[in-house]
Order: C-alpha cells, then structure tokens, then sequence
C-alpha cells in the first residue's frame, strides 16, 4: 500500500509526481501529464488491479479491470495530447476513496458499480477505442501519419516506440514497432531511420495515403491530427456504431447464434470504410432478409408492418429505400456511362438502419433473459 511518488501509477514509467491537494499531479513521459486522486495512486500499481493470489486459491478474483490500466495511460496521454500545457483539461484519475483500508476485490466492487471515482467509465470508454485486431492496430499508426500529413504537410514523421504506444492505445513498444513492420510490408509505410533506443522517422508512402483517402471521409481527416485511430471514430466512419457491436459482442457470451450477425455488421462497416460501397449496399440489404426471425416474422415488410408507428416508418425506409437501391444495382446491366454509387446512396438509411440494429439488439436480450416480446 506504500505509495512510489517517483513511479507513474499508469505505467510504472518514471514521473515525480507531486502533491497538489487533493490530487497528484504526475508529469509522465508516455502518458503524458495528468492528475490522479490518492486513492487511485495506491490502487492502481496494486498488482495491475489484481488481487494477489492466496495459496488454495488458483485463480484470481474475476476482475473486470484487470490488466486495464495501459487503457488509462491512453486516456491519459489523449487528453494531454489534446490540453499541452492547459492543466485544467488533463485527466483526472479518481478512486474516489481516501484511505484505501478496505480491500482490492471491495474497491473494485464500488468502482465497478460506479459509485466510487470514474476508473469504470475511463476504462469502458478507452476499451471502445483501443484497436481490437491486427488491422486496427496498423490503421491506428497509418492514420495517425496521415493525419500529420494533412495538418502539416511532411510526409515524415517522428516516433518514439517506448514512449508513444499509449498514442494508439497499445499495450506497449512491442506492439507498436510490430504494427510498424507490417504497415512497411504493405509497403504503406518507410522507416527513413532507425536509432537502438526505438526512435524511428517514418515515412508515409503514397500508397499509405492513398489507403487513408480511401479509409477516410474528408471531414474526418480534417480532425486533430494526433487524436483517435480510425477506429476511435467508431459510427462516424462505419455504419454500425462500434457500441452496437460491444453490445453484440455481449449477447454472444450466452448466444452464439448471433455470430453471422455480428459478422455480416463488421463486413458491412469494413466495406464502407474501405468505400466498397456497391457490397456495403448488398450486404445491408441481406442483413434486412437476415434478421425477420429474430422478430418472429417471415420477411422484412411484416417486421416493418408490425412495428410501432414511430420505428415502423423508418424500417418502411430501408425496405422500401434501401431495398430498391441495393436491388437496382444489384440487377443492372452494362450501359454506356455507367456510374459506381456514392457515400449518397448509402448514408441517407444509416439513421433508419441503426435503430434496427438497436430493436435487433432489444430484442435478442429479452429472447436471452426469456422474456416475452411483443
Ligand atoms: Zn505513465
């Protein structure tokens, strides 16, 4: 329980942190600055949030935030990256309890149910953001020289593998320099140089940037350059928000027949990010014929039709909209001036489709806890 006021509570990293009632401040060199409560100070190295094992006890307490604390260096290093020197915007790391007599597992029970700090949300927002595949990963640095690109005009950039990881919300160096290895074997990405303490100048390639032209809509390619990885930008860039599928993602703990489901909505986003749009259309429209059972109907016009009146029109969108769109494409046949469809002929049903996915979601929770729908 003995507090290192030398050690960053977040990643172990030195920081002298100092007192600054009623917070720590700690000036940290991978999570950049931030403030920390006493309470969270003393929890957080406490074995990375994992109570210690006791003999006769092979396993550790089930602990949502175990091994969650490189999530918060992020979060810390965001909002640093965001405020610099504005000390009223960096994070706030709270426990929420002074004396931290009680145990590892009772504090986490309090923090997990929300009543004491913000080390819950913190956790749960940064977990939405931090890469979840290989390809997030690479996107997440590619983005980022991207991003430099536009805002400053060098395609070359300076990172410091030991001390930057937390930018894309990585676990550490290693998992940085190896998105770095594979973004320059797709040849998106050059390292113009290389020193032995893990400094690298990187260089985007045309290539890279034209990936990122693809990937990115303008609008979003003109925010911060140093802020979120492409997939921070969750349902701003996709068509199904990122929260939809976490919440997916927790339906198929007790149901895993909604594994093509949450399949189909990923190919459906991977494909509008990558502006594949003609199999974005094709696939949202087989997600309509998809999903009618779930809803105990045989098409998709009986689950608009025995809808409520509010969501009933805008499912009468999507089938009578998006249907007929993805149907024209999918059943034309070569004319002279042939046109390869817009971002415009998908956005207009995101609203309309997103609430099916939310009454899809509704739904298969009340099917999960046996209770009856409808
Ligand atoms: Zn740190």
């Amino acid at each position: 329980m003995c507090l290192d006021s030398t050690k960053c509570p977040l990643c172990d990293g030195f920081a002298q942190a100092e007192l600054s009632y009623p917070n720590w401040v700690v000036p940290c060199g991978k999570c950049g600055h931030f403030l920390i409560d006493d309470s969270a100070f003393r929890l957080l190295p406490e074995k990375d949030l994992k109570e210690p094992d006791f003999p006769g006890h092979g396993k550790p307490f089930d602990n949502p935030f175990w091994g969650s604390r490189y999530l918060l260096s992020a979060m810390a290093r965001e909002c640093y990256e965001k405020a610099k020197d504005e000390r009223q915007e960096w994070l706030v790391v709270e426990a929420g309890e002074a004396h931290g007599n009680t145990t590892v597992r009772e504090r986490v029970k309090g923090i997990q149910n929300g009543d004491q700090g913000n080390l819950a949300r913190l956790i749960a927002e940064a977990q939405m953001k931090a890469p979840k595949t290989e390809d997030d990963k690479k996107i997440g640095v590619l983005s980022l020289l991207h991003r430099h690109y536009i805002a400053c005009g060098s395609s070359v950039f300076e990172i410091d593998c030991n001390k930057d990881y937390p930018l894309f919300f990585l676990k550490g160096p290693e998992f940085l320099t190896s998105a770095v290895r594979f973004l320059v074997d797709d040849g998106y990405v050059r390292v113009k140089s290389e020193t032995m303490d893990g400094t690298m100048m990187l260089e985007i390639t045309s290539d890279g940037c034209q990936f990122c032209e693809r990937a990115l809509r303008p609008a979003d390619s003109k925010r911060d350059w140093v802020l979120a990885p492409l997939n921070n930008l969750g349902g701003a860039v996709g068509i199904v928000a990122r929260d939809r599928l976490e919440k997916l993602e927790r339906i198929r703990e007790d149901n895993e027949h909604v594994d093509f489901l949450i399949r189909m909505c990923s190919e459906i986003n991977s494909c509008f990010l990558q502006g594949h749009l003609l199999a974005t259309l094709l696939v949202m429209r087989a997600l309509l014929n998809y999903v009618p059972p779930i809803f105990g109907c045989k098409s998709f016009s009986s689950v608009a039709a025995q809808s409520p009146v509010s969501l009933k029109e805008q499912f009468e969108t999507l089938e009578e909209g998006l249907r007929k769109v993805a149907d024209y494409q999918t059943h034309r046949t070569m004319k002279p001036g042939d046109c390869y469809p817009s971002r415009a002929q998908v956005e207009p049903y995101k609203p309309a489709f997103e609430l099916l996915i939310d009454e899809v979601i509704r739904t298969l929770r009340g099917t999960a806890t046996g209770a009856q729908q409808r």
